[in-house]
């Protein structure tokens, strides 16, 4: 089935495969020790959220310069398209690393060129073809809410900056939930609004953040990144759930990331249902299919299995994620028409 993808790291969503590559390609001396780096959390393992953080560390120790950012981004839309994926906002926290010679700019400008190099034209999303694969990529900049509020401006002013190349869609706000207080950063994501960038942020993920993300709420972002606190079933309150509701704004869920992240204790008291039976939209996504060794058509799998869904609603889900997607109608059209040729050939 073709399929969007909405919530992915970059980091996180480097396969196995391609982190042995890039650390084949270390200075000799470093490899034996990247080798020992965990991360991976395969299945029916669990991490808690702050153990998965520190294996982002990780990954960056090997993501390190302008060539594994390259690779490793071409890769990852490589794996993506090779599941379906037809449409993918990848998302990533521009990082400094001054031995490397990298600056946010030149992080940036390197994924930009891989999704350049890699993504498919607009008239390749025309008719479905089972021997194609197809994608169009965009790039989604990344703010991480454990640095500082002057971090958060420059990678502001660097997607704003990029936005004409057409490939810079908007910005996210992730990071560890427990650090910080968020509302610092209103200014900084208000600005990104002004000059025509989408906003999706990470709200509520974990417990306690109440007011927090019922002040971002009035932003508003035009997406909630997992959410997984904001229904009352769930930690929330009424005012979250009236105010998300009344904006109609769509959450993007990643079962497995919070089953192995162990936000959610199991994939049926993962909060999907209590927002899909409300009608409320919903994306399915992967989060960091790397990291927690999963993929697209697996999420999908699990929440039809799990909530017993029909074909029917599994491929509607599918298929309305499509209106969500930070991009023009023309684009949302192409890819509707796409979808409606896989479901011709699979009545
Ligand atoms: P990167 O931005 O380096 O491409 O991807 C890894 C980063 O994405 C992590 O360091 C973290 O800031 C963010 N991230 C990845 N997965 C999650 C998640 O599940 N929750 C939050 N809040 N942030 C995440």
């Amino acid at each position: 089935m073709p399929k969007v993808e909405l919530h992915a790291h970059l980091n996180g969503s480097i396969s196995e495969e391609t982190l042995i590559k890039l650390i084949a390609k270390k200075p000799t001396d470093q490899q034996e020790m990247l080798q020992k780096l965990t991360t991976h959390i395969g299945d029916g393992h669990n991490r808690t959220l702050k153990e998965c953080f520190e294996m982002f560390k990780m990954v960056h120790q090997i993501v390190n310069d302008h060539e594994s950012i390259y690779e490793a981004t071409c890769d990852v839309i490589d794996d993506f398209a090779n599941d379906g994926v037809v449409y993918l906002e990848l998302r990533s926290t521009p990082r400094e690393i001054p031995e490397a010679g990298v600056t946010q700019a030149s992080y940036v400008e390197t994924i930009l060129q891989a999704i350049q190099d890699k993504s498919s034209t607009l008239q390749q999303i025309e008719t479905f073809d089972p021997k194609r694969k197809p994608i169009i990529v965009r790039y989604i900049a990344a703010i991480d809410r454990r640095n500082s509020v002057e971090h958060a401006m420059q990678t502001v002013d660097i997607a704003i900056r990029m936005k004409k190349t057409g490939l810079v869609v908007g910005v996210d706000l992730s990071g560890d939930g427990s650090v910080n207080d968020a509302r610092e950063l209103y200014t900084v994501l208000e600005k990104a609004l002004a000059h025509g960038l989408k906003l999706t942020l990470h709200l509520s993920e974990v417990d306690g953040l109440v007011a927090e993300t019922s002040r971002l709420l009035d932003l508003p972002p035009q997406r909630i990144g997992h959410g997984t606190f904001i229904h009352p079933n769930f930690g929330g309150t009424e005012e979250l759930l009236l105010k998300t509701r009344k904006l109609n704004i769509p959450l993007e869920l990643c079962p497995t990331s919070n089953v192995k992240g162990q936000v959610t204790p199991s994939y049926d008291k993962h909060h999907f249902y209590s927002w899909y039976q409300l009608e409320h939209p919903v994306v399915i996504c992967t989060d960091d299919k790397g990291v927690f060794a999963t993929d697209l058509s697996t999420e999908y799998q699990i929440m039809q299995k799990t909530f017993n869904l029909t074909d029917k609603m599994i491929q509607s889900l599918a298929y309305l994620s499509i209106d969500y997607i930070f991009e023009s109608d023309s684009v949302k059209d192409r890819l509707r028409r796409y979808f409606e040729g896989w479901q011709q050939l699979n009545q």
